[in-house]
């Protein structure tokens, strides 16, 4: 009897199920609803959050995994059972073995604690991996050639980076600088300049529409509306790429600054492969535009972004189980 893998890119942002020989089966933001008044927990994901409605006053919306790392565990627990229960593994003619990709940075409390809620979802075995590995595997890097890749994954709460070298990670650094920051760093740049409040989701806006992190590569601009923080009146004002650029500078350095403290404590043999092959940026973050563009030039190393970057860690999960006997 054929028993179905199931892979799980458990992100602070998304989550996404893959199933041996059906594809990606979900693909859901990790967030869960609750009641403020009982802490009950309402709804998970975003279908259910609009099917509640309600008083957006009453209930609380949160991700429970915060920057990489599992700030309560319970609700992961739930918000991971919920989404495993729902596609429905039931109906399975065996127990899946399931591969479950995490943040780095997690304790091995955290990992006992999602091992055991995949056990309870109905899991035969479940296997839990690093997730710059099994990004880097999705971006299709054979990364278990005795030779260095190198892989950056963006996410919305941290960075990853990773020499990778016969399967396992070699040097890395996990920073708490990641999507989420990147539209932060819009709305307090609004907030300044303009004394302008904008919704987080206005900030989305301009990085994915008109933000650029490279000198010159774009030129849009975006009409956006805000409440003023003098008056307190609906405002409207133009954004253009260039200032976007000026407002994520900090947050890319950062990123630039932990990626060159990595290299300089990889061996020069992998660094020489590092030269060769290029590093490869995956996760959402890594859409940012213009990225490529600037690391390549500060770090004198081919730089691209992986095919479908937010989707590599998920797929990396199917072709490492499909490795696995
Ligand atoms: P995680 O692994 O933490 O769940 P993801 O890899 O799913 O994160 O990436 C989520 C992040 O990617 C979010 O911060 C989101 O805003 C960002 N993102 C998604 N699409 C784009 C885009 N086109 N341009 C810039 N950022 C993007
Ligand atoms: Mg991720």
């Amino acid at each position: 009897m054929l028993s179905k893998d199931l892979g799980i890119d458990l992100g602070t942002t998304n989550i996404l199920i893959h199933v041996k020989g059906k594809g990606i089966v979900l693909n859901e933001p990790a967030v869960v609803v609750i009641d403020k008044v009982n802490k009950k927990l309402l709804a998970v994901g975003t279908e259910d959050y609009m099917s509640i409605g309600g008083n957006p006053g009453d209930v609380e919306v949160i991700y429970p995994i915060k920057d990489g790392v599992i700030a309560d565990y319970e609700v992961t627990e739930a918000m991971l059972r919920h989404f495993i229960d729902k596609i429905g593994i039931k109906g399975f003619l065996s127990k899946p073995r399931m591969l479950i990709s995490c943040p780095t940075n997690i304790t091995q409390v955290e990992k006992k604690a999602i091992r055991q809620s995949a056990e309870k979802a109905g899991a035969k075995e479940v296997y839990i991996e690093e997730e710059p590995k099994v990004a880097a595997i999705g971006a299709g890097l054979n990364i278990f050639q005795p030779s260095g890749k190198m892989v950056i994954d963006i996410g919305g709460g941290t960075t990853d980076i990773a020499v990778i070298s016969m399967g396992e990670i070699v040097t890395a650094e996990s920073i708490k600088t990641g999507g989420n920051a990147f539209s932060e760093a819009i709305l307090q740049y609004v907030k300044k300049k303009y004394q302008l409040l904008i919704g987080s989701k206005t900030a989305e806006e301009i990085k994915m529409k008109i933000a650029t992190v490279y000198e010159g590569s774009r030129d849009d601009e975006l009409t956006i509306r805000g409440r003023g923080m003098v008056d307190g009146q609906p405002q409207t004002i133009t954004l253009h790429s260039q200032e976007i650029q000026e407002a994520l500078k900090e947050s890319i350095a950062l990123i630039i600054h932990a990626t060159k403290s990595v290299l300089e404590r990889t061996s020069p043999e992998l660094s020489a492969d590092i030269i060769e092959h290029g590093i490869v940026l995956t996760g959402g973050g890594s859409l940012i535009h213009g990225l490529d563009m600037l690391l390549t030039e500060e770090l004198n190393v081919s730089v691209t972004v992986a095919d479908d970057p937010l989707n590599c860690v998920v797929k990396g999960t199917g072709i490492l189980l499909a490795r696995m006997k």
